[in-house]
């Protein structure tokens, strides 16, 4: 019997949301008659989707698919029914836990039903064995099918408990997708750990900062637009111990901002492929480290190959692509390349970039984010993108879209005294929105749809 839900105190709050505040007690009982429910409908089913938005509901049935002994494969609600359509044959599907019905060709049931028993059978969970699949974002192209093991989700959890003193006091907001990494994450951690999660259907500012202040929220993981949100319209600190931030680099301005307003940043880096975060910024190391992403959390191991991309070895790394040879992903040591490049100095990671998003000019590198890191810190710019377009003469230059209106002598100034010549955009373009995926990630690869 996974024994994550059933060892915390009954009567202890587990999960609070919108709808429900529910206790351990509860949350198990609920957990087992869904499986219950799930089993009587079809008992041969090995990976059983999830295709719906944020809810009680999504927890319990994370909880009764691995009860179950399943594999568990969370779907992007936001993709349209074809990228579903593709994904479920990836990832092979035999059932799909929905909150609503929808036309796709494979056995849907509704997450909301319960048996009148609870599941009785049992399943020893091993090290090893896979118990998510899990798409990547699709911020380079299409989404990945990640495996994740036991063994991985077990050592992610325990990660975040030894490094960023994750506790069962705490009580953790959940404002990102389940069917991404940083909010499935959660609800391992909260269940491994017995902390108290709060779940919310999508991100809203206001009611953010509500719950933040009325119910003593300790730890929030974010990316860095949702932080500037929150900071715009008054963050405090409150009761928070960490506000995680990761996905991508947090531009400087916001850092100093948090850092006036004392806010526990912890800077992060991680994917889909090492179960959450492999490298964390302490909020204690923020400053004298701007622009890190941190020391690699034991045991893992993080180094930097000879053309500089991140490498990854530890026991959150996955196993593998579903049912794809994997051997172009792994060195012959074992470690796992990332597709990121990066430094390491003193032992401290730095992020610049994924490799397909390099730009490479006059034989020079030029990193899109360390342009836009520059450009936001222009009074008046409310998001920024940079990608790279072909040149005849320096191969690659950088290109860039900007929503806001600022001063465009102000940015010259900013330009000219933080990035030597060859980083500087060769056009400005001024658009209503930048494509973004439902993490709120910069999809750079579709900056150029936005072209006139
Ligand atoms: P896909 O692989 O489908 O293109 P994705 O890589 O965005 O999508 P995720 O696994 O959700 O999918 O994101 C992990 C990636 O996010 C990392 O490989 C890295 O490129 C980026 N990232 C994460 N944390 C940071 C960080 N602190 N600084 C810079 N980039 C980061
Ligand atoms: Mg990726």
């Amino acid at each position: 019997m996974l024994e994550w839900i059933t060892k915390h105190p009954a009567s202890q709050i587990a999960l609070v949301t919108n709808e429900a505040k529910l206790t351990w007690g509860v949350l198990r009982t609920e957990s087992l008659k869904l499986a219950q429910y799930i089993h009587e409908q079809d008992s041969t089913a090995e990976r059983i989707g999830i295709f719906a938005k944020n809810s009680k509901d999504y927890v319990i049935a994370v909880h009764a698919v691995h009860l179950l002994g399943k594999v568990l494969v969370p779907f992007n609600t936001r993709l349209t029914e074809e990228e579903v359509r593709i994904q479920l044959k990836t990832a092979k599907v035999d059932l799909l836990l929905i909150d609503h019905k929808i036309d796709l060709p494979v056995t849907q049931l509704l997450m909301t039903c319960r048996a009148s028993s609870c599941f009785t059978g049992t399943h020893e969970w091993k090290e090893n064995e896979t118990m998510s699949l899990m798409f990547t974002s699709g911020t380079t192209g299409r989404a990945k099918a990640v495996q994740q093991t036991y063994g991985n989700h077990l050592a992610s959890a325990r990660a975040a408990e030894a490094h960023l003193d994750y506790r069962s006091s705490d009580r953790m907001l959940t404002v990102t997708p389940l069917f991404h990494m940083s909010g499935l994450s959660q609800v391992y951690r909260s269940a491994i750990i017995g902390s108290t999660l709060y779940v919310e259907p999508r991100f809203d500012v206001e009611r953010t900062l509500h719950l933040i202040e009325t119910e003593g929220i300790t730890q929030l993981s974010l990316v860095s637009i949702m932080l500037q949100r929150l900071l715009d319209a008054g963050l405090e600190k409150h009761h928070l111990r960490t506000l995680l931030v990761g996905g991508g680099p947090v531009p400087r301005p916001l850092l100093e901002e948090a850092e006036r307003r004392q806010l526990p940043i912890a800077q992060t880096y991680g994917m889909t492929e090492t179960c959450s975060q492999v490298a964390t910024l302490l909020p204690s190391e923020a400053l004298s480290h701007i622009g890190s992403s941190g020391r690699a959390i034991a045991p893992t191991m993080i180094r930097i190959s000879q053309d500089g991309e991140i490498e990854v070895k530890g026991p959150t790394v996955t196993s593998g692509y579903f049912e794809q040879p994997e051997s172009d992903n792994w060195t012959p040591d074992g470690y796992w390349k990332t597709g990121d490049l990066g430094t390491m100095r003193d032992g401290y990671l730095y992020v610049h970039d994924r490799r397909s998003d390099l730009i490479i000019s006059g034989g020079e590198n030029v990193y899109p984010a360390e342009i836009e890191a520059a450009m936001f810190r222009c009074a008046g710019v409310q998001d920024v993108g940079v990608t790279k377009q072909a040149h005849p003469t320096w191969g690659e230059v950088p290109l860039a879209f900007v929503v806001g209106s600022y001063d465009p002598t102000e940015m010259q100034g900013i330009l000219d005294s933080q990035l030597a010549k060859y980083k500087h955009p060769i056009a400005i373009y001024h658009v209503p929105d930048l494509p973004r995926n439902a993490n709120g990630k910069l999809m750079r690869h579709r900056l150029k749809e936005l072209l006139p």
